[in-house]
């Protein structure tokens, strides 16, 4: 399978700096997209485990999750990529960095459950 062989960074030149992200999303999207159909994705959500709130699920349930989401410039790479729940996923999308981060933190934290 050729991956990323078509990259062509030495071409790259500040004319062709784009301000908005767009080439990035795109390109990242894409690479998700191969992420997700990849045996390090099958056996990284075969595990069952939400990388957040690290409680099991059953493997179909959890998602895949940018750890910096793309639009904010995170890639589509194996240490930015994780499998969580869907409820930590739509909480993800609408806390902000700040509130996410404490609500990571306090599921997370030992002795803090119900
Ligand atoms: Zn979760």
């Amino acid at each position: 399978m050729p991956e990323d062989t078509q990259d062509s960074d030495q071409d790259f030149t500040p004319e062709f700096f784009l301000p908005a992200d767009d080439e990035h999303i795109r390109r990242e999207k894409a690479k998700a997209r191969l992420l997700r159909d990849s045996q390090w994705w099958k056996n990284l959500r075969g595990t069952g485990l939400c990388y957040y709130c690290r409680k099991r699920f059953p493997p179909k349930e959890l998602t895949m999750d940018h750890i910096v989401p793309v639009v904010r410039g995170g890639m589509s790479s194996k240490s930015n990529v994780v499998a969580c729940c869907k409820e930590c996923n739509s909480r993800k999308k609408y806390l902000l960095p700040i509130e996410w981060q404490e609500y990571v933190q306090q599921i997370q934290e030992p002795g803090k459950r119900n």
